[in-house]
């Protein structure tokens, strides 16, 4: 059987809650899911920065992998609901709450600079169960933000699916990032003004 060598983990959402989002992405043109094991979700996990906040587990249980694929569902009708200029369908909502239900409560952590700051009670590498929990409450947390406002999905639309926050000064980012879809799309462009006929042709197969 042919093994297709699986792409890297992409952190460039601007928040881990549109990171996990972003681990459905289309690769060679068709979707892939870049956690469809417990095993990838732990390897995610450990990539992402909700380790070193959170620890990251081991080995993921399997209950733990179905609730945060059912979760990352609801995430991405919430934020895909935002970033096209809709209201968040109340199915969404209800999703991410199922999750939220359940807290592990909170904490008081000393930090290196000597102050003391509540945190949720969640060691996910002796713990998984709070995964989908810690990543729940990283989505209420940007839902109830300002940040909400600002949620895009990337300007390649054709072939890319990915989503952001855009943070930047100008508001004006386009791109999930320049190196994937910001150049292609400029040599796009440059090939349309170099070669106009071809280019046209391509324009029209694309929008179909
Ligand atoms: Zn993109």
């Amino acid at each position: 059987m042919e093994q297709q060598q699986k792409p890297d983990f992409l952190f460039l959402g601007g928040d881990v809650a549109l990171d996990f989002v972003n681990t459905v992405m289309v690769v060679g043109g068709r979707p892939a899911d870049l956690i469809a094991t417990p095993a990838d979700l732990g390897a995610w996990l450990r990539s992402s920065p909700i380790a070193a906040e959170f620890g990251a587990p081991t080995k993921v249980d399997e209950s733990v992998h179905e609730q945060a694929i059912g979760l990352r569902s609801a995430m991405r009708d919430a934020f895909s609901s935002l970033a096209e200029g809709r209201p968040v369908p109340d199915a969404a909502l209800a999703g991410i709450n199922a999750v939220l239900t359940d807290s592990p409560g909170t904490e008081l952590r000393s930090t290196a600079e000597g102050d003391i700051v509540e945190v949720p009670r969640v060691d996910l590498a002796h713990d998984d169960r709070w995964t989908s929990w810690i990543l729940a409450d990283a989505a209420a947390k940007l839902l109830g933000s300002d940040l909400r406002r600002r949620l895009r999905r990337c300007a390649n639309h054709d072939t890319c699916v990915l989503m952001f926050v855009d943070t930047s000064r100008s508001r004006t980012r386009r791109w999930c990032s320049m190196e994937l879809c910001g150049n292609r799309s400029k040599v796009a462009a440059h090939h349309a003004r170099s070669r106009p006929a071809r280019s046209t042709r391509e324009a029209d197969e694309r929008s179909v």
